[in-house]
């Protein structure tokens, strides 16, 4: 937790108030927290800056907000299509893109996404929030990403693809493809990445078909958190 992310709920004036066992056992188990500390603090949506722990009790931990006036760093221009992966790997991988700052997202069904992952836990809204959360806390950043769910591949390529494609560059990332993924691109990306089955030929033909490009990260299969880490950090 390199940053206290501030529900706007939680601010009075100048004081913030934490109730939440999570936050607070991390204030006092990792950070070792004394009254007195200055940390850095942000409100979602809006800017970061200093605060000052006034208090610590076992159920709440009162900051003293400074000027908050410092923006949260930029987002990656790209829209990440994801492929939806089963659910311990789902978390993982909303933080770290969270962290890396994308903030679209789309979860996609696709003929090797296991249906039973749809009915998962993992993707209820207080679920995805909280690993959203996690990854603006590690990065620093105040701006929750969208996540929209789409549980179908055709509907996808038949009712939002082209309006996706329309001011972005469609990359879809598959082992095997005669292009390297490009390096250090300006404008902004509308980036597929496929389960952990990969992509079924008939997927790729069709994103290829719409204007996408194909590109491969080299020989070594990577599984999805891995590949979106480093397409990401190879992108921008
Ligand atoms: N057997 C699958 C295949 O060959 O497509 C492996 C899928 S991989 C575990 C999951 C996803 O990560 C892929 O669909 C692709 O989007 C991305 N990926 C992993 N390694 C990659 C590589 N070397 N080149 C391009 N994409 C890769």
């Amino acid at each position: 937790m390199n940053l206290i992310l501030l529900d706007p709920s939680e601010v009075k004036g100048a004081y913030a108030y934490l109730t939440d066992t999570r936050r607070i056992t991390h204030l006092r188990e990792v950070h070792r927290a004394c009254v007195g500390d200055y940390y850095t603090v942000g409100l979602q949506g809006g800017k970061m800056g200093k605060a000052q722990l006034t208090e610590l009790l076992d159920t709440q931990a009162t900051f003293t907000l400074d000027n908050l006036n410092e923006p949260p760093p930029p987002p990656l221009p790209v829209h990440l299509v994801l492929a939806l992966p089963r659910p311990r790997m789902l978390a993982r991988t909303l933080e770290h893109v969270t962290a890396l700052g994308v903030k679209n997202i789309t979860l996609l069904h696709s003929k090797r996404v296991e249906k039973s992952y749809w009915q998962s836990p993992e993707l209820r809204t207080e679920k995805i929030h909280h690993h959203l959360v996690l990854g603006l806390e590690q990065a620093r950043d105040t701006q929750l990403p969208n996540v929209t769910l789409c549980k179908g591949f055709r509907p996808f390529l038949e009712e939002q693809l082209s309006e996706l494609l329309k001011d972005r560059r469609g990359l879809v990332a598959h082992p095997g493809m005669p292009n390297a993924c490009p390096r250090n691109i300006d404008g902004e990306v509308l980036l597929f990445v496929g389960p952990e089955g990969g992509f079924i030929p008939w997927e790729v033909e069709k994103l290829l078909e719409a204007g996408c490009e194909g590109m491969h990260l080299g020989p070594r299969i990577l599984r999805v958190e891995t590949a979106v880490t480093a397409l990401l950090s190879r992108l921008f």
